[in-house]
């Protein structure tokens, strides 16, 4: 070591006493730059209750900024147990410097490629994976309690950091954790719908081999059976105007606005209601997110509601038709192709 601490011998006691008295400063000062200078010590001293003790101040957030290598220094002093020891202390008594504030669950991969290449130990890396797989599921499920409309808006993010958590789960080979997501995202079809999963698994989990796949395998599976119930509704008449969303409130408005939508014909509702009634149906139209626009004509007595289905409707329909179908049939050659073997 060449920290100017170490080129002396004999003052590890001098340095465990410090270490002792700077505990107290840690708790709150203690940021992620900190960490480097304080492992340096920790490895210093090589007291295992000392340096939990002390570095237990830290937090996750330390493996964002740059704390990787030195945590493997800890790994190597200490064993991978003390360090999934110290990790364990990190996400019960430092729920501020979680996850969702500080590590980027978009390229959790990454992480484990970093960890992986420091030379981590797989206990330490399964132990962090799984915690992000169990953090992940569950703050996922918090949409279940959003409106159609931000469950929608959020899918991009939902499937980008579900793709993150199976590369990392490649990366770390671990078929338990795999299964274990693949599990929470085929009992969940809301959170993740069936033609957004199969993009992600014709991008980059096609080519997943051996005994390790079988995650995939029933991924795969539970898609091309989703693609398949959506491709036999078939697409909708060019002329077709009918919207497939319904207003779960039971009132006289939203009963008309309902029937409004499953028209095939009727494109435009012109509806003279008053001021509160409007409130009331743009509120429901919002939550929904309908491909529809909503204006206010400020004529008459009461104003005119004017509701337009979109002109795209049969155009969108039928590229998300044509996109399903392209999915479906490489994913069905591939899993032809897997039944050859
Ligand atoms: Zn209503």
């Amino acid at each position: 070591m060449s920290s100017p601490l170490t080129t002396q011998s004999g003052n590890e006691k001098k340095a465990l006493e410090i270490l002792k008295k700077v505990k107290r400063y840690l708790q709150k000062n203690a940021t992620s730059k900190m960490f480097k200078t304080f492992v340096k010590l920790a490895l210093y001293v090589q007291d295992e209750e000392v340096s939990k003790s002390v570095l237990s101040e830290f937090s996750l957030s330390v493996f964002d900024q740059d704390g990787i290598k030195e945590f493997v220094k800890l790994q190597d002093l200490y064993g991978a147990s003390w360090c999934v020891a110290l990790i364990s202390y990190w996400i019960v008594e430092k729920p501020y410097h979680s996850y969702s504030y500080s590590l980027a669950q978009k390229d959790f991969n990454q992480l484990v490629m970093r960890l992986r290449e420091a030379g981590a130990e797989p206990a330490v890396i399964s132990y962090l994976l799984n915690y992000q797989i169990n953090h992940t599921i569950e703050s996922h499920k918090q949409f279940l309690r959003s409106t159609p409309a931000e469950l929608s808006r959020s899918l991009n993010d939902r499937m980008e950091t579900l793709n993150s958590l199976l590369k990392a789960c490649d990366l770390h080979r671990d078929a338990s954790m795999t299964e274990k997501l693949v599990q929470h995202v085929i009992s969940s079809s809301l959170l993740y719908p069936e033609p957004a999963l199969s993009n992600i698994i014709l991008e980059t989990h096609v080519s997943m081999e051996g005994s390790y796949v079988s995650g995939y395998d029933l991924l795969r599976e539970y898609v091309i059976n989703g693609l398949l119930k959506e491709m036999d509704k078939g697409l909708r008449e060019p002329e077709d105007v009918s919207i497939q969303a319904t207003f779960q409130c039971q009132c006289p408005l939203c009963k008309t606005a309902n029937a409004f939508l499953k028209s095939k014909t009727e494109k435009n509702k012109i509806w003279p209601i008053v001021e509160r009634d409007r409130d009331h149906v743009i509120e429901r139209f919002r939550r929904l997110g309908l491909p529809v626009a909503i204006s206010v004509e400020k004529k008459g007595s009461p104003y005119k509601l004017v509701i337009l289905k979109s002109d795209k409707l049969y155009q969108m329909d039928k590229e998300r038709f044509d996109l399903l179908t392209k999915n479906y049939e490489k994913l069905a050659k591939i899993e032809s192709s897997k039944s050859v073997r």
